[in-house]
């Protein structure tokens, strides 16, 4: 018998998490120079970071000798100030991957089960297999999560229930009315986990204080990432914030170091740069008009998106992706979802965007 025959079911099971696919990948496969290829496949900032995270991540390079502190405490007081919360409310994690993670290690095990919706974001069922739980995936409404129906499927094994909002890879966007009304629903034992990774994009329309209703549901956790619109996705900072019982159980289950020195303090800096923050927002607004008017314009269908990314359909997207890959453009296949019609791109520079159109009419053509 071998080892890897011995590892327990529920982890043979599992089928890995897909990332888009890395510059320099394409580069070797292809034979192309890493320079003229367009990468809108991993919901980056296209406007890199805040200047002034590059600069104290810069400054952080030295005495790397030394262990990053482990409680965090420079971001977390960033954040207690930034947010009005105490720190005893906050956990870091190694990108908010590990947040949801470390919110299934403290909650989960072999006779619990954990709800999300269909077409929601990957690592949901994979932290939950991990765990040996059970994962109950509830059909989408619209390609959107419906509240409804997840409430409705929450049984008494239940211990977590994931949303993301807006949701990866579909764009979909839940009101703060409709979250609240849900909360009020899901038993007050059950860890709602609520994944706003996109949360800085949405329209002044959109948005909602979630952490305002702290303290009515101390079982709710907002998830939040620095990956995104702060632009430190290699960096891998994300942090939660929830109720101190809550969060004093994943930190207990946490990696004693599991933030680096350098994402800490690119983290705490970037933070205030409500600058940088209002000028990638206002450059995803008008990137999310010129690929949507686009793919009207093709007769393309997309669903409308509240993150920094849409999702369109085009018939046979192996085919479409392999031909946008060999003309240098990455986007990113999502058939692993279940969407075997559709592609999901990145909102980029107006240049990248358009190198992205003029490959898509070529793909099509
Ligand atoms: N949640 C959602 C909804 C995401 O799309 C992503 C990134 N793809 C993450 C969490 C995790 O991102 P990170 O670990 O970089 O914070």
């Amino acid at each position: 018998m071998s080892v890897a025959s011995r590892a327990p079911e529920h982890i043979r099971r599992i089928s890995p998490y897909q990332p888009g696919k890395p510059i320099g990948e394409l580069a070797r496969e292809m034979g192309i120079a890493e320079a003229g290829i367009v990468k809108l496949a991993s919901n980056e900032n296209p406007l890199g970071m805040s200047p002034r995270a590059k600069e104290a991540a810069v400054a952080a390079l030295v005495d790397l000798e030394r262990y990053p502190d482990g409680n965090g405490f420079e971001l977390k007081a960033a954040l207690s100030a930034h947010f009005g919360v105490g720190q005893d409310r906050i956990v870091l994690g190694n990108g908010s991957n590990d947040i949801l993670e470390l919110a299934a290690h403290a909650f989960l095990g072999p006779d619990c089960s954990g709800v999300y919706s269909q077409y929601a974001f990957a690592v949901y069922p994979l932290a939950i297999n991990a765990m040996g739980a059970r994962g109950v995936e509830v059909p989408a409404k619209a390609f959107g999560h419906d509240l409804d129906a997840m409430a409705r499927a929450i049984r008494p094994d239940t211990r977590i229930v994931y949303i993301a909002n807006p949701n990866n890879p579909t764009g979909t966007f839940v009101g703060g009315d409709a979250l609240e009304a849900f909360l009020g629903r899901v038993p007050s034992d059950v860890l709602v986990v609520l994944d706003e990774a996109y949360t800085e994009y949405l329209s002044e329309q959109q948005r909602y204080d979630s952490l305002a209703w702290l303290d009515r549901f101390p079982n709710l956790l907002v998830s939040r990432t620095m990956s995104k619109v702060y632009g430190l996705a290699g960096l891998r900072v994300g942090y939660a914030i929830g109720h101190p019982d809550v969060v004093d159980l994943m930190n207990r289950v946490r990696q004693p170091f599991n933030v680096s020195s350098i994402a800490l303090a690119a983290a705490a800096a970037a933070l205030g740069d409500e600058e940088f923050l209002a000028r990638s927002a206002d450059l995803n607004r008008r990137g999310m008009v010129q690929l949507t008017e686009a793919f009207t314009e093709l007769s393309l269908e997309w669903i409308p998106s509240a993150g920094n990314f849409v999702t369109f359909k085009v018939g046979n997207a192996a085919a479409v992706n392999l031909s946008l890959l060999r003309q240098g453009v990455i986007v990113r296949p999502l058939a692993g979802y279940g969407m075997p019609e559709w592609l999901r791109v990145t909102i980029g520079l107006p240049e990248e965007n358009a190198r992205f159109l003029a490959a898509l009419r070529e793909a099509l053509a």
